[in-house]
């Protein structure tokens, strides 16, 4: 599919909200926050890193060692706790990228592009091999 038609596909989900959020109002609350508590210091790429990967792994801990019909329970009544787990990948994702000078959401549609170029629909559909062996 071409990219530019995907606007046009409806979503299983959209979150209900007035307005999208505009993503550079939201990394400028992220370098205010980091910035008033003089955070920045701790602040090095393999920290960041480190940081990101804990809380997707913080995102894992929430599913581990429950089986199918348990976390479909547990997905219902824990939302919140997974939402901000999620929100601590995101915010961590943001300030690296805002540190290393990375236009994230650019790297994220080239990123797309290069897997449907990985993963031709009439080679991928319906499988979960990896491009490799395709
Ligand atoms: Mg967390």
């Amino acid at each position: 599919m071409d990219f530019a038609f995907s606007k046009y596909i409806v979503l299983p989900f959209t979150p209900k909200r007035k307005y999208m959020k505009n993503l550079d109002d939201l990394i400028r609350k992220i370098i205010a926050f980091r910035d008033e508590r003089d955070w920045k210091q701790f602040h090095n790429p393999k920290d960041l890193a480190i940081s990101l990967v804990l809380e997707a792994n913080e995102v894992m801990e929430h599913f581990q060692w429950k089986n199918k019909e348990e976390i479909d329970q547990y997905v219902v009544e824990n939302k919140e706790a997974i939402g901000e787990e999620l929100a601590d990948v995101i915010y961590w994702t943001l300030l690296m990228s805002h540190d290393l000078k990375i236009d994230v959401l650019e790297a994220l549609e080239k990123k797309i592009k290069k897997n449907e170029e990985k993963y031709p629909i009439e080679k991928a559909k319906g499988k979960h091999t990896k491009y490799n062996k395709l």
